[in-house]
């Protein structure tokens, strides 16, 4: 089946399964699974790459930033997130935007980037863990 037909027939499902009243019991129900395929054949088609792997750390940039009451003061930034492939590599990836949305783990991903940790600004833990 041709790629572009495959994404807009994923698309009418997901608008279908989402508007119709089809459950047994008088309630709308969706397929998860083709819902999340729809959506990656979608974003694919748009040229998004994606890649599994397990994030494992995040690299920082540090640069001097002037201040206009003092002396220039370390800035340290966020610039890239680290994933360990199915091969055992670690790769880094270069983000402008980085979204947690690791669930229950999502605690733990912000302590690897230095939310939650130390007792500065940023000491507070991210409040998204496993109960
Ligand atoms: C038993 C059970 C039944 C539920 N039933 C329902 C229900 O019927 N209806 C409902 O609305 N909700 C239900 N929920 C709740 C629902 O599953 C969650 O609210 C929802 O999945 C949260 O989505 P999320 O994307 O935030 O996190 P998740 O779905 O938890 O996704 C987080 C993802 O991050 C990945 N991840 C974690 N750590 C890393 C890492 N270091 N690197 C890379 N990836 C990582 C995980 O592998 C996972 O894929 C249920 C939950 C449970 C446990």
């Amino acid at each position: 089946m041709n790629a572009n037909i495959f994404v807009n027939l994923m698309h009418f499902v997901m608008v279908f399964s989402y508007f119709v009243d089809i459950g047994l019991e008088k309630e709308g129900w969706f397929d998860p699974i083709l819902v999340i395929a729809a959506l990656k054949a979608k974003l694919s088609s748009y040229g998004v790459q994606f890649v599994t792997g397990e994030v494992v750390g995040f690299g920082w940039r540090t640069s001097l930033a002037a201040s206009p009451v003092g002396p220039p003061h370390k800035r340290s930034q966020l610039v890239t997130v680290h994933v360990r492939t199915e091969d055992g590599r670690v790769y880094p990836i270069q983000f402008a935007i980085c979204v947690n949305a690791a669930g229950p783990e999502a605690c733990n991903i912000a302590r690897l980037a230095g939310i939650g940790v130390g007792d500065r600004a940023l000491a507070l833990d991210l409040p998204i863990m496993s109960r």
